[in-house]
């Protein structure tokens, strides 16, 4: 068992996006068929009119063109607690490492920043770590006695790993999705295991996408204000009540 830390790679996302994006929104305003719109994209002498095309329909709201592009990420090196949270996200699919088929008798796990700043809470975060493996491993030690093994015994021995285990899942969202999960997950309201996450993934979109994520992240790039109460803003924006007067 070992400390680890986060690792994203994009496995996938749809291709030509932008000529995908640029033809959903263009077929809810021309009378022409997306098909030929899209076969016409690569050909449009001004590669700006479909970025600054996308870019309005974006601000305006008319989001649904955003749907039909997707990424796909595998992640690793998170705890437990952060998928938690993430597939509390419905729009999107996942496909997470189980406990159940895979066996934890080895298991690595995340230290939380607050412990890792300091020797003796790390020391002391880390035994708690190899309490707990050497409970499982007993636990499936006296299970075996019983005569149970395998994925039946992993599966109720899991119950004492901690939410600290580290574990691996792919997840696929839309753009449209991605921009809410950064809206809300990019905040410095959000906890810091999951926002790391977001801004990696973030990271990844705006260097894959450009045109649709740049200026994209925690809801207050967006809104141009901090839509938080009073004492939760980080400060880099202004409050909603100093900018919009009722
Ligand atoms: C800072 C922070 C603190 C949090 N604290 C807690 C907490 O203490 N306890 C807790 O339980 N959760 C907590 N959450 C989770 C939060 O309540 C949401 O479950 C999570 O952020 C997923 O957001 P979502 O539902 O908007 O997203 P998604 O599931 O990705 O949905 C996207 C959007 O689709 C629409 N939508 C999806 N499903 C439905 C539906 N069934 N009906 C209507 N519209 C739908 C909504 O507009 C939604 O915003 C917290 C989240 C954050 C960011």
């Amino acid at each position: 068992m070992a400390e680890v830390g986060l690792h994203v790679e994009l496995l996938g996302k749809t291709g030509n996006a932008l000529a995908l994006i640029y033809a959903a929104c263009r077929q809810c305003y021309s009378s022409m068929f997306a098909a030929e719109i899209f076969e016409k994209v690569p050909a449009l002498e001004d590669p700006c009119k479909v970025s600054d095309f996308i870019g309005k329909v974006m601000a305006s709201g008319h989001e649904s063109p955003l749907e039909h592009v997707k990424f796909t990420f595998a992640i690793e090196g998170v705890s437990r607690a952060l998928t938690h949270q993430l597939v509390r996200h419905r729009m999107a699919s996942y496909s997470q490492q189980s406990q159940r088929y895979v066996k934890e008798s080895n298991f690595d796990y995340i230290v939380p920043p607050v412990f890792k700043k300091d020797k003796r809470l790390k020391k002391r975060f880390i035994s708690v770590m190899e309490d707990i493996q050497r409970g499982y491993n007993d636990l499936l030690g006296l299970l075996k006695e019983e005569g149970t093994e395998g994925e039946i015994a992993n599966q109720d021995a899991r119950f004492v790993l901690p939410q600290a285990a580290e574990t691996k899942i792919v997840v696929t969202m839309n753009c449209r999705e991605l921009k809410h999960f950064f809206a809300h997950r990019c905040c410095t309201r959000a906890q810091w295991e999951i926002r790391a996450l977001a801004g990696r993934m973030l990271e990844i979109c705006r260097k894959e996408l450009p045109e649709v994520f740049t200026g994209i992240g925690a809801k207050c790039e967006e809104l141009g204000y901090c839509p938080e109460g009073p004492g939760f803003s980080c400060g880099k924006y202004p409050l909603k009540s100093d900018v919009i007067k009722p």
